[in-house]
Formats: structure tokens, C-alpha cells, sequence
């Protein structure tokens, strides 16, 4: 058995042929993952492809340094070069966003959700929020997560027929129930939230309004969906999902609940934190700031249009009628399957994709996103193809010259690879 030294890591070269001659076994699994990232059409609706950038920071000896606390006020020694890096990221997102204060601490979305309940309300509070069947998140008040254990929450929900919010339903349900905090966003609302009716709702009654943008942030980033800072007091996000950021949560305010906000962060519900993925994050940050990303976000929304129609021409229920962001959520019911049955299929064929709940009812419908697609420089004639496979795969029907939509599906992103070399 080898004991490693510091005179052996020091020794050894860094990158993934390094860790094939040390660990084949976990080299394997990377470059397998690697190969089925690339080799199917990635269209869950949270994911996306980040950047080299963004990998090297995740992957860089910030990932050693302990700090416990906030940029100058640290609990740990040695803490100069990341408290850098902390408020570079810090300064992006205020400047991205338009914020007042920035808390990129937080591990998770869910993370950054506890943390705002936890700067604005005590435990038995009511909370109103989308409801979970409507496309509420766990963290929306779900009995299985410290949402719905620690805080009273009542659910609003959409219009069965339409899919859509109905902000007056919303009000009547804070008028009667006084909730001490209102919670805007959603895992597969596929329009925008009108924030400013919600800020007015939750005005009314006297109500914190809580934006949890998880979803939308990386659009509002690239100018292709309403920014809720301006309304909400505080904003919750990922880092990971249209933003094309590391794996992680972050918080935005006004002035006055920064100090709140903070603590509850840490050190109230975390320790310490992840500088390697704030660094990631300040990369992620300073890619959404450029052009080419508002052009993406752009983009991103345009797939999303096409493959609804697309989807509704193939014969499938679009809810809503279509959308206004990367989320396409399709009832595929009318072709003869339900939700399970055609997510099944489409992994046969390499189509990786979620189902959800859909508004009315017990069936489920399918959840897709077009931010990872269009990343790998997919456009509106992809779309329409890949409408084309879904109907294939589901209807069991052979692509042109004999070919299975699996092939089909490999031709295709072989020509747009997330990677290269
Ligand atoms: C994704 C998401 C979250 C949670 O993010 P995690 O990083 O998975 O914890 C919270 N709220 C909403 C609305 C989301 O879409």
C-alpha cells in the first residue's frame, strides 16, 4: 500500500491522466459520464454545459482554503487571495443584476431559499407559494423538506385550463390568509412572473415578497426575462441552470436586509464557504456580462419557442400554449403515452429528460429545457428535428434511409459537441 506524502501530490501532475494512472476506477466513471453528457441530447430543464473556465475554477486549490465568515472579516487565517475572489464575484452579480447586495455563499438554490426564509421569518410563519402540483419547488413548502415542517404554507396554483397564474386568485388567497411572506417562481412555470402584480399583492397585505428566480436567473442575466430585484425584497437563484454557472445558490437584496440576509447564510444555516465554486461563480458571472451571452439567453428562448410549436404540431399538449423561457412542458398523453412511458422511450432513443406535474390533474406531463442544447450551438432547425425525434420515438417510426432515431439523435450532437478535444 502507498501512503500519500506531500512529496508525492507536490510530484504528480494534475488533469485527468493523472488521476487514470492513480484511480482508474473513478477516471472511467468521469470520462463515461463525459461521453454520455455528449453523446445524447441533454434536455433536463436545470441543466446546462459550463464552461472550461468555469471548470478550471471548480478545479483549482481554491477548493483547500477554509473561510469561515465574509470577505475581511474571516474566522481563518490566509484568507487574502479569496477574499478577492469572493468580492469580484460579489461585484459582478450586483453589477448583473442590479442589486444592492449579493450573497454568493449559498451551496444550493435550496440553500439560498433557507436562508431567505430564515433572514424574514420564524418558525410557524405562513407562507404563500405556488403549490407543489402546480410546479412549486420542495422548498415551497413540501412536508418532506424543512419547508413545510417549519412553516405554514398555503399553495396558489394556475388555471387548470389555461396554465396560467391567475393574480387573482393569488390576492384573495394573501387577503384571507395574511402570510408573512409571498414566494414567487417555480420548476416549470413556462411564462414569465408578473413581479410587479406580486409586489403589489404582497404590499397590500403586508407580506415580504420572496422572487426564488432558480430557473429564470441565467435569462434575466442575458436580458430575455423580466429582473425580479427592482420588486422582490429578496431573490433567490442557482448558479447552474440557464446562468451556466458552478453547482450552487446565491441571494440578492436591497441595502437594508443585506446584514440579515448574511447571517442567515452563515453563520446561521452554512459554514464554511465553497471558494472554489465562488470563484467559478465570479467566471460564470463575467461570461453572463458579455454580448455573446446575451445573444444565448436570446436564443435559448427562441429553441424553446420552436420546439413548443414544434412538440404542439407533433401532437403533443404544449401547457400554457407554448412559453416565454427555456421550459417546455408537453403532455405527450395524446399520442397514447403517458409521461412515464415517453420519457422511457426517449432514453431508449438518448433523449435525457424530466417529467413534472402538469396543472390539471393526476397525469404527468414531460418537463424540457432548451439552455443546454443551445449552449452545444443548436438553433431553431435543431429544434424542429428534435420535435421530429419525439414524435418518432414515440409513434416507433424509422427516420429517413432505415435509420433509428438513437443514431439519429448520435448524428446530431455529434456535430455540436459540448467539448472539444
Ligand atoms: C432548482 C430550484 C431550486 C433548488 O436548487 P438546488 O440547487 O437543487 O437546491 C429551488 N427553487 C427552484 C424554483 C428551483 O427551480
Amino acid at each position: 500500500m502507498s501512503v500519500t506524502t506531500a512529496a508525492s501530490i507536490s510530484g504528480s501532475s494534475t488533469g485527468i491522466d493523472a488521476l487514470r494512472r492513480q484511480d482508474p476506477e473513478l477516471a472511467e466513471i468521469l470520462l463515461a459520464e463525459l461521453e454520455r453528457q455528449s453523446s445524447g441530447l441533454q434536455l433536463i430543464a436545470a441543466e446546462n454545459f459550463t464552461s472550461p473556465a468555469v471548470l478550471t475554477a471548480l478545479g483549482s486549490p481554491l477548493a483547500n482554503k477554509y473561510a469561515e465568515g465574509y470577505p475581511g472579516n474571516r474566522h481563518h487565517g490566509g484568507c487574502e487571495l479569496v477574499d478577492i475572489a469572493e468580492r469580484v464575484a460579489v461585484d459582478r452579480a450586483k453589477a448583473l443584476f442590479g442589486a444592492e447586495h449579493a450573497n454568493v455563499q449559498p451551496h444550493s438554490g435550496s440553500s439560498a431559499v433557507l436562508a431567505a426564509y430564515a433572514a424574514l421569518l420564524r418558525p410557524g410563519d405562513k407562507v404563500l407559494a405556488m403549490g407543489l402540483p402546480h410546479g412549486g419547488h420542495l422548498t415551497h413548502g413540501s412536508p418532506a423538506n424543512f419547508s413545510g415542517r417549519w412553516f405554514d404554507f398555503i399553495g396558489y396554483g394556475v388555471d387548470e385550463e389555461s396554465g396560467l397564474l391567475d393574480h387573482e386568485r393569488v390576492r384573495e388567497l394573501a387577503v384571507t390568509h395574511k402570510p408573512k411572506a409571498i414566494v414567487c417562481g417555480s420548476i416549470s412555470y413556462p411564462r414569465h412572473f408578473d413581479y410587479a402584480a406580486f409586489r403589489e399583492i404582497a404590499d397590500e397585505v403586508g407580506a415580504y415578497l420572496i422572487a426564488d428566480a432558480a430557473h429564470p436567473i441565467g435569462l434575466v442575466a442575458g436580458g430575455a426575462a423580466p429582473n425580479p430585484v427592482p420588486y422582490a425584497d429578496v431573490v433567490c437563484a442557482t448558479t447552474h441552470k440557464v446562468l451556466r454557472g458552478p453547482r450552487g445558490g446565491m441571494l440578492l437584496c436591497g441595502e437594508e436586509l443585506a446584514e440579515r440576509v448574511d447571517r442567515a447564510v452563515f453563520p446561521f444555516t452554512q459554514g464554511g464557504a465553497q471558494m472554489h465554486t465562488i470563484a467559478a461563480k465570479a467566471v460564470a458571472f463575467g461570461e453572463a456580462a458579455t454580448p455573446a451571452f446575451t445573444a444565448y439567453a436570446h436564443q435559448v428562448v427562441a429553441n424553446a419557442r420552436v420546439l413548443a410549436d414544434c412538440l404542439a404540431a407533433e401532437g403533443f399538449a404544449i401547457t400554457t400554449g407554448g412559453t416565454d423561457t427555456h421550459l417546455v412542458i408537453a403532455d405527450p398523453t395524446p399520442l397514447g403515452f403517458d409521461a412515464k412511458e415517453a420519457r422511457g422511450l426517449l432514453a431508449g432513443a438518448g433523449v435525457v429528460l424530466d417529467t413534472c406535474a402538469l396543472p390539471h390533474g393526476e397525469v404527468r406531463g414531460l418537463r424540457l429545457g432548451t439552455a443546454a442544447v443551445t449552449t452545444q450551438g443548436m438553433g431553431e432547425v435543431e429544434m424542429a428535428r428534435i420535435a421530429g425525434f419525439f414524435g418518432a420515438a414515440l409513434r416507433g417510426t424509422q427516420e429517413p434511409q432505415g435509420r433509428t432515431v438513437r443514431e439519429e439523435v448520435r448524428e446530431l450532437v455529434r456535430r455540436f459537441p459540448p467539448y472539444t478535444g
